[in-house]
């Protein structure tokens, strides 16, 4: 059985969970695909209760709904808590929004009649999603999908199966369809036939980059649209001109949140040279202040990491950093805990032939380099074949945003703390993907835009035929 839940506090296989057979795999689709006959009879209005209901029974059930993330992959009760209210609010912006964002655009055009754009469902969507939020990565794509009328199927990482089933279960105890969300426990296989199936007309993967091309490819095989939302390496970029009392007190949390494993964390910290000295000794302060322990307890700063093979992974890529030359500013110690906690560590002096200055690293590990004026800052944030999001902190907020305007990716925040809200698109550019979740845009990437040109006769004198009708004497 590939799907188990594995408390990474503890390390006790808490559950297995049986793989999807042949049978299931065919009936998500038929029950799916069902559904979407019907849902195009229907106005999206219709499903808006259901989606506000949805959101009052993860609001009611968060307690449980919280513990089931935190014994899947360990992140902090209260951080997990913040994840059901966003998953609530994401799916109340929806059921308030949808139908409204989902009527009919008019065009001004020269062609004879009226024209508009109606949007309509497509089909099935394939849902591909990590374990690092496990609720709300599936009601990013779920919320939208549900008002347009594209019922999901879901495959989920292999190690947050408890709350692949816990959404499910949200699902299925509300008044929405049952197919409106199928779970299913498939392997890599399988999801490439749902893939190629012809019931299914949208494949929505946030994950790996290296998730991310095998999933592509079978999408691009089939012809079916796709969003992809992949990794990044994150700046934090401190402009010399920043406070730097309010930027510390910022950086270590931008690192730290849900354990380092959030494709958004700052990564790679650029800082003005006048101020790297006091900010490589802030960060440092805010790391050693963290405590490591059960995240059930609310006194617990530092969640382990969701597994073994990532901590496992992590470790060696900062072996490698280190090996080539990059120097330990702090941490990278073992922490006496059985579970799978990774000491929050300050890497510097990483240069262009060290791996680490591409690579992503998925935890608790921040790197800071010195720049010696705005250009340089900007130059080495883009240097990255990544692109997708980023903060950039200055006195002088105008000349912030004028330098995050210049920054390769898909979201840039200025003075603040990077957010994910359902009024704002989210994805990236270069290897972070493509598409975006969220917002209009996010509603939007499933649907059919279908161009209506009504006359109430045809135009007579205009009958040549072809797409050209003016004369060209
Ligand atoms: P991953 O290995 O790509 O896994 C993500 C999902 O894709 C899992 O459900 C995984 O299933 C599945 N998957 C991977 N390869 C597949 C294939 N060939 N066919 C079908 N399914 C496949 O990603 P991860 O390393 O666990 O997640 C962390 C990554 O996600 C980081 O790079 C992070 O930056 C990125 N991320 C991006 C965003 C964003 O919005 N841009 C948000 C969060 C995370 P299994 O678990 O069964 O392997």
């Amino acid at each position: 059985m590939a799907y188990k839940t594995v408390n990474p506090y503890t390390n006790e296989v808490v559950k297995e969970y049986p793989d999807a057979t042949a049978d299931q795999v065919e009936n998500a689709l038929t029950e799916t695909h069902k559904l979407f006959k019907k849902w195009e009879q229907e106005g999206p209005e219709t499903r808006a209760d259901q989606l506000h209901e949805i959101a009052s029974l993860m609001r009611e059930d968060s307690d449980h709904l919280a513990t089931v993330m935190v014994t899947d992959m360990g992140k902090l009760f209260r951080e997990a808590k913040g994840e059901v209210e966003l998953c609530a609010i994401i799916a109340d912006y929806f059921a308030d929004r949808g139908a409204d964002l989902l009527k009919p655009t008019k065009l001004d055009t020269i062609a004879t009649g009226s024209a508009q754009v109606q949007k309509h469902p497509t089909g099935t969507i394939m849902m591909v999603e990590p374990w690092n939020f496990p609720y709300y990565q599936i009601m990013r794509v779920f919320a939208p999908n549900f008002m347009v009328g594209n019922p999901m199927i879901l495959k989920h990482a292999s190690n947050t199966p408890g709350s692949a089933a816990a959404f499910e279960d949200v699902v299925k105890k509300s008044s929405a369809p049952d197919a409106s969300l199928v779970n299913l426990f498939a392997n890599y296989d399988q999801v490439s036939d749902i893939i190629a199936d012809s019931r299914v007309q949208g494949v929505a993967l946030t994950g790996s980059e290296r998730g991310g091309r095998s999933v592509a490819e079978a999408a691009g095989k089939n012809l079916k649209k796709n969003t992809m939302e992949l990794g990044g390496t994150d700046c934090f970029i401190v402009l010399d001109d920043t406070d730097i009392d309010t930027v510390s007190e910022i950086a270590w949390r931008a690192r730290l949140y849900n354990a380092g494993q959030v494709c958004t964390s700052s990564k790679r910290f650029i800082v003005a040279a006048n101020l790297y000295d006091q900010f490589v000794e802030k960060l440092k302060e805010n790391f050693a202040k963290v405590k490591p322990g059960d995240p059930m307890d609310n006194a617990t700063t530092l969640a382990p990491m969701n597994t073994k093979r990532a901590k496992e992974k992590l470790q060696s890529q900062v072996d490698e950093a280190i090996e080539k030359g990059a120097k330990v500013a702090y941490g990278n110690e073992p922490i006496d805990l059985p579970g799978q906690f990774f000491q929050p560590t300050i890497l510097t002096d990483v240069k262009p032939d060290n791996p680490a200055y591409y690579e992503e690293m998925f935890g608790p590990v921040a790197a800071v380099y010195k720049v010696n004026s705005e250009q340089e800052a900007i130059d080495l944030a883009n240097d990255s074949d990544l692109g997708l999001g980023g903060i950039v902190f200055s006195g002088d907020s105008k000349r912030g945003e004028k330098v995050a305007s210049q920054i390769e990716t898909g979201m840039v925040f200025v003075n603040n703390f990077m957010v994910s809200l359902p009024e704002l698109p989210f994805g990236g550019v270069k290897s972070s993907g493509y598409g975006r979740e969220m917002s209009n845009l996010g509603l939007n990437a499933f649907v059919n835009e279908q161009l209506i040109v009504t006359a109430d006769k045809p135009n007579m004198e205009n009958l040549a035929g072809g797409l050209v009708a003016t004369d060209p004497e």
